[in-house]
């Protein structure tokens, strides 16, 4: 299958670990260069050069906080110094949260609408000018099936994932007309490193296994009773922005092992 991405130039945020940084190998393995965003400095840098060593592809590490306006503009001028522009755009930096409503304080909200709405907003005003002056491109935002289907713990996430689904659609009816295609990808349970570290913590004070605790919330949550790869996961933003996915505008990709209940 030809999927076109060869030579396609790709922005990544959360790009060094987890699903950003199987979707920024999955790129690398189609030929395209890739450009990873996190804020951790040593390890976007060594993850970038991992994948230039692997793929003989470009590969950068860019130090940002995508909560940063100023930051975001940085990583903007990095990329158009080293790649004069981008085609296709991965806003997947996030994270889980914990409260209550009742007990979050007002900065608390402030940060993660930051990071996983106002983020998304502020990389669209960067990078859809390269992309128009282009003559297209693709825009794929990371939510959560908790979007939708919220988890009980984590009310700001909840609500700032649910937001960023809603900016999906305004930002793909915004900017279809550019040739520029916006969708979202909604997974369920990802084994990332940061569950095992979650599981380590949490099994230990329930007297279990780090494994047995992980079973036990796949068993609890995903239909098919078991957490997708990181790279499971990357597949599908590869097709969304390939030539094979290019009449899917401004949808919503579920990719959750059954965990969703109904139809949406
Ligand atoms: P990880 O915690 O494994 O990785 C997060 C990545 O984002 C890292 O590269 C991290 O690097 C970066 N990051 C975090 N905060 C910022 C920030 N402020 N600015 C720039 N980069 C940042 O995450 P996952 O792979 O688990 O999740 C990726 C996305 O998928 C998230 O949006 C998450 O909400 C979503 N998701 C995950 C699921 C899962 O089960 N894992 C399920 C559903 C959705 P650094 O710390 O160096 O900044």
């Amino acid at each position: 299958m030809n999927l076109g991405l060869k030579g396609k130039q790709v922005f990544i945020t959360g790009g060094s670990v987890g699903i950003g940084l199987s979707v920024a190998r999955a790129f690398a393995r189609e030929g395209s260069d890739v450009a990873l965003g996190a804020r951790n400095l040593q390890r976007v840098e060594e993850e970038a050069k991992r994948i230039a060593d692997d793929y003989g592809v470009k590969s950068i590490g860019i130090s940002v906080d995508v909560s940063r306006p100023e930051q975001i503009e940085a990583a903007r001028k990095r990329i158009e110094t080293e790649f004069s522009g981008i085609d296709v755009l991965v806003n997947n930096a996030g994270t889980g949260t914990e409260e209550t409503i009742m007990d979050s304080t007002d900065d608390r909200w402030y940060a993660v609408w930051d990071l996983h709405v106002m983020s998304t907003v502020r990389t669209a005003r960067a990078f859809v000018p390269f992309m128009r002056q282009r003559g297209g491109g693709v825009i794929l935002n990371t939510a959560s099936i908790c979007a939708t289907q919220p988890l009980w713990y984590e009310p700001i996430y909840n609500t700032t994932k649910a937001a960023l689904l809603m900016l999906g659609k305004c930002m793909a009816n915004e900017f279809v007309t550019d040739n520029i295609r916006v969708n979202t990808v909604s997974p369920g349970l990802v084994l990332t490193p940061d569950w095992w570290k979650t599981a380590g913590i949490l099994a230990e004070k329930e007297g279990i296994t780090p494994k047995e605790y992980l079973d036990g919330v796949a068993e609890k949550y995903a239909g098919n009773k078991r957490f997708a790869s990181p790279d499971e996961i990357a597949e599908y933003y590869i097709f969304l922005a390939s030539d094979c996915g290019k009449y899917s505008v401004g949808s919503n990709y579920y990719i959750d092992g059954g965990w969703l209940e109904g139809v949406r």
